[in-house]
């Protein structure tokens, strides 16, 4: 199959960048979208053009790493799917991809479809731990977690921090990223201690780090590859409100 493909090229964050067209051809239908990427960049160096540059590590949709925009939608056309899990065949023959890196202004671009996500890692830096004593991996079992409160925490902590949530919501909160990073460790005993006090500073961090207000139109649900609900958008804001209406020492 042939496609002619519009990608954002950038140089750094202070260029404009614009979008470059580039055609690839007999391209199987059972290729990923980045193994296509990599054809594109061959043909690009064996040119003596400069590839393409994007991100992807593990390739099998838990890393978090891919991050491009594709026709218009976070991760592409197919729901709960990164893109590195998206392959050639869900596209048609003969048609035009456009490409584009997350477009929010905590992300800002690096090289063409690279954006910088560590607004993410600093979030997680201000409250996505415990401090108390654990204790070892034997006494973990000490502890009685009923099967819906792991099944719930588990689903919370599914998210991979890809950043699609902010990509896709007009405003570019990042609400939905912190609301799950947040719940896997209220939805279980050991996250209790430090509960409040860490929705507090994780969404601190996430406003000095210049996202934006949650938009209530759960564009960030509807394109996210792990299918992170947005009613823990609505525990953290509970929690928020708490935290801010009483004591650490009251709450906890
Ligand atoms: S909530 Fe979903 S879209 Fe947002 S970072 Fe996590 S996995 Fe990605």
């Amino acid at each position: 199959m042939n496609y002619t493909l519009k990608i954002w090229r950038q140089k750094n964050a202070a260029d404009s960048g614009s979008f470059v067209s580039y055609k690839v051809e007999n391209i199987d239908g059972e290729t990923s979208f980045l193994e296509m990427m990599d054809v594109l960049n061959q043909q690009l160096v064996t040119r003596g053009e400069e590839p393409v540059a994007y991100d992807h590590d593990c390739r099998e949709g838990v890393c978090g790493m891919c991050s491009m925009y594709i026709n218009g939608r976070a991760h592409g056309p197919n729901e709960l799917t990164t893109t590195c899990q998206l392959y050639m065949r869900h596209f048609k023959n003969g048609s035009t991809i456009i490409i584009e890196p997350w477009r929010a202004k905590p992300f800002p671009v690096i090289k063409d479809l690279m954006v910088d996500r560590s607004a993410f890692d600093r979030i997680q830096q201000a409250g996505a731990y415990i401090s108390m004593n654990a204790g070892s991996a034997p006494d973990a079992n000490n502890i009685m977690i009923s099967k819906e409160a792991a099944d719930a925490a588990f689903e919370a902590a599914e998210c991979i921090g890809c950043g699609a949530c902010v990509a896709a919501c007009k405003n570019s909160s990042a609400s939905l990223f912190v609301s799950a990073k947040l719940a896997q460790f209220a939805l279980l005993p050991q996250g209790q201690v430090e509960r409040y006090q860490r929705t507090l500073n994780m969404v601190q961090a996430m406003d000095a780090e210049g996202f934006g207000s949650c938009s209530n139109t759960s564009a960030c649900e509807a394109e996210c590859p792990k299918g992170i609900s947005v009613k823990h958008i609505a525990m953290m804001n509970r929690d928020y409100l708490k935290a801010t209406m009483c004591s650490e020492k009251v709450m906890s």
